[in-house]
């Protein structure tokens, strides 16, 4: 296998996880492991120098990305990340996921991923705008509604996406509203978009607890991430019965055993923009989260959160992944030989791109659909789908995780093989 020269091999890095993964799978994928080298190099790579004039008239320079990993299904799809430790090999990684995690559940797209080395807490409102349209007229080059299609990710929004849609468009000359998704509802945007990733971690969770005996009633929840996605699961399993005992964000880890007032949290985060200070609940050093006693826990925050050492002392039966790459393919082996069941990132947090797939294809359509309708069609394909990754575990007596990799692999790599290689 030729290696990639450009990346560290280091064997924390997020793209040396995601190798492993490719490395697990492929003796289950037959004739089809010819093929499978593929997976291992991005497809196309575009990092781009943002020039910025600050607001008080200085002059900074922030490196973007965007990695289009795989377009054998489809265009490119995924989201955008503003956070200060993006680099080439996090953005690899994370345009990999999006590749396996569209054919996962079977969206037809390809895999890509963006962002820009960049702490957006830092910057105000009109440094902001400008740093991203000019990232979005550098990328210009190969995103499009048809091409590659960005999405909101850890440190962006709709209000992001608004920006990156009209310079793409000011750009091209006319109005271009598919060229991203989640967007805000008035510019195209889709009902149910902002809350679909935390749904689906929900829905693939209450599949996955039922077919393991796990009472979602009653039982004990903890969520590393406070955010977009972990916010929204934390509300669905205590509407379901559960009480989230646990939360960790960036500021603090927070820990009440009789279960924390989400309605009161979310207001004080609204307010503060942090979790800390909260007084519902006392706050507990941040590697005591990891030994809290806890039926489900979901990391919903950054990758490489679940290291081998976590894994040996998390009491816990069930990891329902929110983010995307949270768990060392060590620690995976770790949770495995202990019983714990993970519901793996792929498909465990594709509802937010399974509703940019259908916000994608409503503007297209021009054709908007109720909230009702949108949460009723991802509810039905995202539990086909984890259905599907059940069934296929049991078939190959593998975790669900290789379950995944196998329906996703199977899937890009028939593509791949029936198009050939050009010329
Ligand atoms: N950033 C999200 C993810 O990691 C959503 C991507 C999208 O909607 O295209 O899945």
């Amino acid at each position: 296998m030729e290696k990639l020269s450009y990346v560290s091999d280091g064997s924390k890095t997020a793209w040396s996880t995601y190798l492993q993964q490719i490395d697990r799978v492929a003796p289950y994928l037959g004739e089809l492991s010819r093929w499978v080298d593929t997976l291992r190099h991005p497809k196309r790579a575009l990092i781009v120098d943002i020039p910025l004039q600050m607001d008080d008239g200085t002059i900074r320079h922030f490196e973007g990305f965007r990695v289009q990993h795989n377009l054998s299904r489809g265009p490119g799809k995924g989201g955008v990340r503003y956070h200060p430790n993006v680099d080439l090999n996090e953005v690899m990684a994370l345009s990999a996921w999006m590749t396996i995690k569209c054919a996962a559940v079977n969206l037809p797209y390809g895999g890509a991923k963006g962002g820009i080395r960049v702490d957006p807490f830092r910057l105000s409102e009109g440094e902001l705008e400008r740093l991203t349209r000019r990232y979005t007229s550098e990328i210009g080059l190969i995103i499009g509604p048809q091409k590659d299609i960005p999405a909101p990710d850890v440190g962006t929004n709709a209000k992001v996406m608004a920006w990156m849609m009209d310079t793409y468009s000011m750009n091209q000359g006319t109005t271009i509203t598919g060229v991203v998704t989640g967007k805000p509802i008035h510019l195209g945007g889709s009902l149910g978009r902002e809350k679909a990733t935390g749904r689906g971690v929900f829905i693939t969770g209450r599949e996955v607890a039922q077919r393991s005996g796990i009472e979602i009633e009653g039982a004990n929840v903890a969520v590393q991430g406070f955010g977009n996605v972990g916010s929204e699961a934390a509300r669905l399993f205590r509407a379901a019965g559960a009480r989230v005992i646990a939360i960790q964000d960036h500021s603090a880890t927070l820990f009440n055993a009789n279960g924390i007032d989400l309605v009161a949290l979310g207001e004080w985060q609204s307010a503060n923009k942090k979790i800390a200070g909260f007084s519902g609940a006392q706050e507990i050093d941040d590697e005591a989260f990891w030994d809290v006693k806890m039926d489900i826990l979901i990391p919903a925050a950054l990758e490489g959160q679940i290291t081998p050492q976590r894994a040996e002392k998390l009491h816990c039966r069930l990891v329902l992944e929110g983010a995307n790459g949270p768990t060392f393919p060590q620690a995976d082996d770790v949770l495995t030989s202990r019983g714990v069941t993970v519901v793996p990132d792929v498909i465990c947090n594709a509802g937010g791109v399974t509703v940019s797939y259908f916000e994608w294809v409503q503007d297209m359509a021009s054709f908007f659909w109720s909230e009702a309708e949108i949460n009723e069609r991802m509810d039905k394909i995202m539990t086909e789908a984890m259905v599907h990754v059940w069934d296929k575990a049991r078939e190959k007596e593998c975790s669900l995780r290789t379950a995944a990799y196998i329906v996703a692999c199977e899937r890009i790599l028939m593509a791949r093989k029936d198009r050939g290689i050009y010329p």
